[in-house]
């Protein structure tokens, strides 16, 4: 495999008919790797399979609720009968947020949150174990947020989710090293997605976001693409000796704070 090459690799992407999970596949397939992904809406994935198919992608997808575990194990059976028990790439893109005051949440909604976000994430990495080991050189990718690192409002359970793939990430990256599987993680800043824009156009946070837009040096908010292409980075042969990072992909948010 050239250094600078996907060409011929199997991905499983989570959540990938919009936003940030759409733009990796995407991007993946683009650079000819065969990727399956999920989501909850089978309508969503069959306008997406017919796009990616009309641009001469190798891409599949099937419905999966990553909140529960019995569907995580069935998408697992079928990526490996879809890859024949290989798997070179995971990516643990799917995520959710339901933002309150601390003392507004509930245990289901806490629940929901880490479910989402921090159990399926480290699930899919156990399921997807013997397959990225059997591919002889497995990486797999978490979405994780810069939450996870730095704070906001109304977001204590997702920033704790978030902070909970980051350490999570560390540490599979080293007890999975010996197994030729390298675990990091992309945390990204505010990007323009599905997931942000209903509150993005909301009057009531216009004043949160203008705050959140002049605090970002390089004065956008980032796009899916933004993020897809540092997933693919780190999949390449030539990133092989990065394992248990976190890598911010913020436009300079986070490290903005004294300016
Ligand atoms: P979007 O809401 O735009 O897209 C989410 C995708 O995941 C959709 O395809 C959605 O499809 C799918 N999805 C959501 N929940 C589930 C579920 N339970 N099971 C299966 N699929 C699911 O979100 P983004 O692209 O913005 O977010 C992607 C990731 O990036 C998340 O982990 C998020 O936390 C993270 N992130 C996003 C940031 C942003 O500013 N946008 C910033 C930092 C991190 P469907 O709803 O039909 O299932």
């Amino acid at each position: 495999q050239s250094r600078w090459s996907l060409q011929g690799m199997t991905a499983l992407v989570t959540g990938g008919t919009r936003g940030i999970g759409h733009g990796i596949v995407e991007e993946l397939a683009g650079l000819g790797v065969a990727v399956h992904f999920c989501s909850r809406k089978q309508e969503e994935i069959d306008q997406c399979l017919q796009e990616w198919a009309s641009k001469g992608f190798k891409v599949t997808g099937s419905l999966c609720d990553v909140l529960h575990r019995d569907q995580r194990e069935k998408l697992m059976e079928t990526v490996s009968t879809t890859f024949h028990g290989k798997l070179n790439i995971l990516v643990n893109n799917a995520g959710t947020s339901v933002p309150k005051e601390a003392l507004d949440y509930s245990p289901e909604d806490i629940g929901i949150v880490m479910g989402t976000n921090f159990e399926s994430a480290y699930h899919f990495s156990q399921l997807a174990h013997p397959l990225l080991k059997a591919s002889g050189g497995g990486s797999i990718i978490n979405i994780s947020s810069v939450m996870g690192i730095v704070g906001g409002p109304c977001s204590t359970v997702y920033a704790a989710s978030k902070g909970a793939i980051n350490h999570s990430t560390k540490l599979l990256a080293c007890e999975w090293a010996k197994d030729n599987i390298r675990t990091n993680a992309v945390a990204p800043g505010l990007i323009k997605t599905s997931f942000v824009e209903p509150a993005m156009e909301n009057p009531a946070f216009a004043e949160h976001f203008t705050r959140a837009m002049g605090q970002i040096p390089l004065l956008r908010p980032g796009l899916p693409e933004d993020i897809s292409s540092v997933v693919a980075f780190l999949c390449f042969p030539a990133a092989s000796y990065i394992n248990g990072e976190v890598i911010v992909v913020d436009g300079g948010w986070t490290i903005s704070g004294f300016y």
